[in-house]
């Protein structure tokens, strides 16, 4: 017979997703341009419902229509290399799905591209790595509600359940899903780095290894359960085999990044929308990637020796607080730029539906996403997320010790550009007076910008002959 799904890009993610469909009962054909891989997966495979095919010919001519092919390959020029061959052999109506990490951007551009040929697009953002994939990722499928329509029995079997839901939804159109799958990455990017300022601040104040795994064990029973929480601990608890240290302490201090969390930034600098704790969370990764110059200016600049040894008994519940505090902030602004943009381009976006796919499956998979949907659900236009009741009654609670935890951190001289960022969002949204009519003054001064009065109505603007300056 012929097969109910076709998939293109057998690496890990491509791997585990075909395993993963073929369980839910789908006969699926595979096809990678390394043709050895193919073999070789399959061959590992023996009894299950795989067809292994060595020519995209081949690949197209074994599946049912309308086809439905889903690309798995490395983000980029790949992805289009493989719709250029794929054209040719494909019909009216053929469905192509990309589910890499693709710009939203290229997204929009194939879709209509291929919408030009008579062909169907899917661009959907698959989260969850290697494990996700296999077991049930979070999937954030974007393109025709109709083409959905088609996919929805597949991606609903194979996603990710919670509550019984499955962890997808449709987006919206075009490239809907590959940029909320973006927006997703820097979140991730954002809880990653708060989790790490968590750890570097019990470091410092003397904790060993073992007690912080088990503050992150513990954790990940209340609020902040989690499964980057969870990881955490476990990532703490893991021994190298050669010295019998922490894993951890052997790992350098050097982090990479694939540049979801860059594309983040500039989606955000575009669209003039903070996300002051992704910002700071992809530029910690920056810096950390900067060791020699680090090494070198440790012993150049000076700061003061930490001491929290005093605070060593408090802290970790004030930690806590920061810690959640600075993730309320950090999704704040990661819904504040999805809303944005989905309005900017009519996606129609369901903010409590795409917190709710996220509970599973996905990196920042978390208890607390519930109450994002649930703030949505309550207020669907809900300005921002810290003043729905739930998050502005745990702000004004978690407040106090998170302003503790950076002011210690800063006396410290311990870096917390997550945790410090978040608050600045925090203190600067809740101000009702900023300084910003003195910049309003220096604007008119060198530029004629004008300015609005406090006494008069706004839309209305003044100038002022400000006195010349010589020199
Ligand atoms: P890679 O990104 O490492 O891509 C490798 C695959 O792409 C191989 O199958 C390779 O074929 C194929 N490929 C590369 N160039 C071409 C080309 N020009 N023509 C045809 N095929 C090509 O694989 P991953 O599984 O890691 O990721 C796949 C996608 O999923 C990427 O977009 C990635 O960003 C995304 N993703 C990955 C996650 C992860 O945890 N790894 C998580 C979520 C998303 P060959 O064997 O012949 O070299």
């Amino acid at each position: 017979p012929l097969s109910d799904f076709g998939l293109i890009g057998l690496a890990v993610m491509g791997q585990n997703l075909v395993l993963n469909v073929e369980s839910r009962g789908f006969q699926v054909s595979v096809f990678n341009r390394t043709t050895a891989t193919t073999d070789e997966f399959v061959g590992r495979h023996p009894g299950k419902k795989l067809i292994a095919t060595h020519t995209l010919e081949d690949f197209v001519q074994s599946l049912a229509k309308p086809r439905k092919i889903q690309i798995m390959v490395k983000a980029g020029a790949p992805v289009d290399q493989v719709i250029e061959q794929l054209i040719p052999l494909l019909e009216k109506d053929d469905i192509v799905i990309d589910g890499g990490n693709s710009l939203y951007t290229d997204t929009e551009r194939r879709d209509a591209y291929l919408a030009g040929k008579g062909l169907r697009f899917i661009g959907a953002g698959v989260s969850g790595g290697e494990e996700g994939a296999r077991k049930g990722p979070a999937i954030m499928p974007g393109g025709p509600a109709s083409t959905w329509e088609v996919m929805k029995p597949i991606f609903e079997s194979i996603a990710a359940k919670v509550d019984g839901q499955p962890c997808v939804i449709h987006i919206g159109p075009g490239g809907a899903g590959h940029y909320v799958k973006m927006i997703h990455n820097g979140i991730e990017y954002g809880d990653m780095q708060l989790i790490c300022e968590a750890y570097n601040l019990f470091k410092a104040a003397g904790f060993t290894t073992d007690e912080m795994a088990a503050i992150f064990n513990e954790w990940n029973e209340g609020e902040l359960q989690s499964y980057l929480i969870q990881i955490t601990g476990k990532a703490l608890e893991q021994k190298d085999p050669d010295t019998g240290k922490p894993l951890v302490e052997m790992i350098l201090d050097k982090a990479g990044q694939k540049g979801t969390g860059q594309w983040t930034l500039i989606n955000a600098a575009e669209n003039a929308v903070v996300i002051s704790t992704i910002n700071a969370a992809v530029e910690a990764r920056v810096l950390s990637s900067q060791k020699k110059q680090r090494v070198i200016a440790s012993k150049q600049l000076q700061g003061p020796t930490p001491d929290l040894s005093a605070e060593k008994k408090a802290l970790v519940a004030k930690v806590h607080d920061a810690l959640y505090a600075s993730k309320v902030v950090s999704y704040t602004q990661g819904f504040d730029l999805i809303k944005t943009m989905g309005e900017k381009r009519n996606w129609g976006l369901d903010f409590g539906g795409i917190a709710s796919i996220w509970r599973g499956g996905c990196i920042i998979r978390a208890r607390f996403l519930n109450r994002i949907t649930e703030a949505y659900r309550d207020d669907p236009a809900l300005v921002n997320l810290m003043l729905a009741p739930f998050f502005n009654a745990l702000l004004n609670r978690t407040q106090q010790s998170w302003r503790e935890v950076v002011a210690l951190a800063v006396r410290n001289g311990i870096p917390v550009p997550a945790f410090s960022a978040s608050l600045a969002y925090y203190d600067s949204y809740r101000a009702e007076q900023l300084p910003a009519n003195l910049l309003q003054a220096q604007r008119d001064f060198f530029g004629a910008h004008t300015y609005e009065r406090v006494d008069q109505p706004e839309g209305k603007f003044f100038h002022t002959e400000w006195p010349e300056v010589i020199g």
